[in-house]
C-alpha cells in the first residue's frame, strides 16, 4: 500500500487514511461500557516492548502483539484505547526525523477522533522526540503524552504498567470537555513534565526524566494532582497546525578546556552547515582566545547560526555578564536562554525547515514558541 505522504510503502497508510475499519480493529484493546474518552496509543518502541534475545542476551523489540498480553489493567481504565504499532518496533536510538514526522501526521489524521494521544517510545532519545513533536504541532488542544519504561514490561518489577497505565489517564483526563493538559509531554514514574523542557538524566533508575528549569505539570500518587497555573493553553478557537519540515543541518559543539582551533574549525565548516548549538560554561561563558572569536565571527558572517547553551543543567545563559561572554556578543550569538539542548537542535531543525529566511529564524530563536524557554 503506498502512502499518500511519503509516496513508499507504509505500514501506517490504512490509519493515516481511515479507510480500512477491520485492519485498524486488529489492534483495539476494547471498547469498555463506561466509556470515559478515547486515546491512541502510538507505539514507536523502546525498552517497554523489549524482552532478552536468548543468544546474545541483548535487549531487542519484541512483536507488538504480545505486549497486550502483558497488560489486562488496560481494561480497567474504562478508556477506549486504540493503538498503532510502528512496524518494526525500534530501538529509540534509531529514531530519526522521519519517526516524528510519521507521528505528527498520524496525530493530524486521527486528531478529531481521539481525546488524546500516548507515545510508547524509547527512553533514550523521547526529549528530542517530545521537544520536537512539541514544535511541530502547533494550536495544541489535546494531550500527547511520551512514556516507556527503564525495564521490559515482561519483567517483574517492570515501571512499564504504571507507566503506560497514567498516561492513558492523562491522555484522556478532561474538565468541562476541555483536556486538562493540552501539551506535548513526558510522563515517568509519577511525574508529567512539559516535554521540550526534559532531559533524560538517569539510565538506571525510574525517576529517568527531569525538568530543570520548568516546574512539573502534574504529580500522581494516590489522585494525579495537575499544576494547572504550569500548563500552556492554545488561545482558544485556533486550529491545529502540523509543520513536519525538518532541516538537519544542525551540529552541537560543546566547549572543555584545551579544544583546539582545528576541531572549532571542522565543526563550523561542515558543509551545508546551517546552525549550531554551542554548549559553553556556566552562565554562557568561552574561552578569550582571539581564534575562538575569529571562527564564530567567520561562521555568523557566512549565515550560520550560534546559539548558546549552557553546559549546566539549571539555570540560564547570560551573555555579557562575564568578560568571557562579551565576546560572543559581539561574534553574533544569539542566546538559548535556559531551553534544553534537545529543544534547542528540534527548535532550529523544525525553524530552518519552515523557513527561507534567516532574519525569521533569528526572530523565533528569540522568542520563546511552545513554553521552551524563559526569557528574561
Ligand atoms: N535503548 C532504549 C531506547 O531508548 C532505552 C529505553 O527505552 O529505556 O529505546
Amino acid at each position: 500500500m503506498l502512502c499518500r505522504f511519503k509516496k513508499t510503502k507504509c505500514h501506517f497508510q490504512p490509519f493515516c487514511a481511515k479507510k480500512s475499519a477491520i485492519f485498524v480493529n486488529q489492534f483495539l484493546f476494547f471498547v469498555n461500557v463506561e466509556k470515559k474518552g478515547a486515546v491512541l496509543l502510538l507505539f514507536t518502541g523502546g525498552t517497554i516492548s523489549m524482552s532478552e534475545d536468548p543468544a546474545t542476551g541483548a535487549l531487542r523489540p519484541i512483536d507488538f502483539n504480545r505486549l497486550q498480553e502483558y497488560m489486562p489493567e488496560l481494561k480497567q481504565t474504562g478508556v477506549h484505547v486504540k493503538s498503532i504499532p510502528f512496524l518494526p518496533l525500534i530501538d529509540s536510538s534509531d529514531v530519526q526525523p522521519d519517526t516524528w514526522e510519521k507521528l505528527a501526521l498520524i496525530i493530524e489524521e486521527n486528531y478529531d477522533d481521539f481525546d488524546g494521544f500516548v507515545v510508547l517510545h524509547g527512553t533514550d532519545t523521547m526529549a528530542h522526540s517530545a521537544s520536537a513533536l512539541s514544535f511541530m504541532l502547533e494550536n495544541l488542544s489535546k494531550p500527547v503524552i511520551f512514556t516507556g519504561a527503564q525495564l521490559p514490561i515482561g519483567m517483574m518489577r517492570s515501571d512499564a504498567k504504571e507507566n503506560l497505565l497514567t498516561a492513558i489517564e492523562i491522555a484522556s483526563a478532561q474538565e468541562n470537555g476541555m483536556a486538562i493538559v493540552p501539551e506535548v509531554c513526558i510522563f515517568f514514574e509519577d511525574t508529567l513534565f512539559r516535554g521540550n523542557r526534559t532531559t533524560k538524566k538517569n539510565a538506571e533508575h525510574f525517576n529517568a526524566f527531569n525538568s530543570y528549569n520548568y516546574p512539573a505539570l502534574a504529580k500522581a500518587g494516590v489522585h494525579i494532582k495537575y499544576f494547572r497555573s504550569y500548563i500552556h493553553y492554545s488561545e482558544p478557537g485556533t486550529k491545529l497546525r502540523v509543520r513536519t519540515k525538518v532541516d538537519r543541518n544542525v551540529a552541537i559543539l560543546k566547549l572543555f578546556p584545551g579544544i583546539t582551533q582545528f576541531t572549532v574549525h571542522a565543526i563550523l565548516n561542515i558543509p551545508g552547515l546551517k546552525a549550531v548549538v554551542l554548549e559553553s560554561f556556566g552562565a554562557g561563558n568561552a574561552p578569550r582566545r582571539s581564534w575562538f572569536f575569529d571562527e564564530l565571527k567567520a561562521a555568523n558572517e557566512k549565515g550560520i547560526l550560534i546559539v548558546n547553551k549552557s553546559q549546566c543543567s539549571t539555570g540560564t545563559v547570560e551573555m555579557g555578564r562575564y568578560e568571557t561572554s562579551l565576546n560572543l556578543l559581539s561574534a553574533g550569538v544569539i542566546s538559548g536562554y535556559d531551553c534544553t539542548t534537545e529543544a534547542l537542535v528540534a527548535k532550529l531543525m523544525c525553524l530552518l525547515g519552515e523557513y527561507d529566511s534567516l532574519h525569521e529564524v533569528r526572530h523565533k530563536l528569540s522568542i520563546s514558541i511552545c513554553g521552551e524557554m524563559t526569557i528574561g
